[in-house]
């Protein structure tokens, strides 16, 4: 008989949701959102991935009871030093927006050539066990590409659609989604977090 372990996914990305079910069902992991705990939103005030992701599993654990999955990813282009980085999300303010960011990161770009584009995601993951766990398991990998000069493709979500995965010549957004959960900064956060969890 197979056992299934029950985490909680803090975030309330529908995107990522799925993107974690896909990888961590079929390995027995029963992924739930955090909304179904009526975790609260939490503020983002740390100045680093790492930072906002430890704060957002610590609340997911404290609320729910249960250990706790957060990821805190985002998009460092090189020509804005990084930019937007822990903004992503709210790159073009609130309401956070998906379009909304993707035109204003076409906008800042506008003179910026083709060639010099150059992006990585990064994603960290943290898991904690509970809520006062003194060793949380914690990874960080990135996904180099490049922004392209418009969208392409209808996957994904977020900078998918401007992100040119320069290995597979094509944007994120029209990769098949379970090769961008092998190739991207979250599969590979997450074979790595695998590995620490099965020690
Ligand atoms: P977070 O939920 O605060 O970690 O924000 C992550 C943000 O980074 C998302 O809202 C997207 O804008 C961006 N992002 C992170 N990972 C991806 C990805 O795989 N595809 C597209 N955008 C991503």
């Amino acid at each position: 008989m197979t056992t299934t372990q029950r985490m909680v996914l803090a975030s309330g990305n529908s995107g990522k949701l799925q993107e974690f079910h896909r990888l961590l069902s079929p390995l027995g992991y029963d992924v739930r959102p955090q909304s179904e705990y009526e975790v609260p939103e939490v503020e983002e005030t740390g100045l680093t991935f790492v930072e906002n992701a430890l704060l957002k599993a610590r609340e997911a654990c404290r609320v729910s009871g249960l250990p706790a999955l957060a990821d805190d990813s985002g998009l460092a282009v090189d020509a804005l030093n990084g930019a937007p980085g822990i903004y992503s999300a709210r790159f073009a303010g609130e309401p956070k927006s998906d379009a909304a960011n993707n035109r204003k990161l076409l906008d800042v770009l506008v003179d910026v050539a083709r060639g010099q584009r150059m992006a990585r995601y990064w994603c960290v993951l943290v898991y904690l066990r509970h809520a006062e766990d003194p060793v949380p398991l914690i990874v960080q990998r990135s996904w180099e590409g490049e922004i392209l000069l418009s969208a392409r493709g209808e996957g994904g979500f977020g900078y998918d659609p401007l992100f040119w995965v320069p290995t597979h010549a094509c944007s994120a957004a029209e990769l098949d989604r379970d090769e961008k959960n092998r190739v991207s900064h979250r599969g590979l956060a997450m074979q790595s977090l695998l590995e620490q969890l099965a020690t």
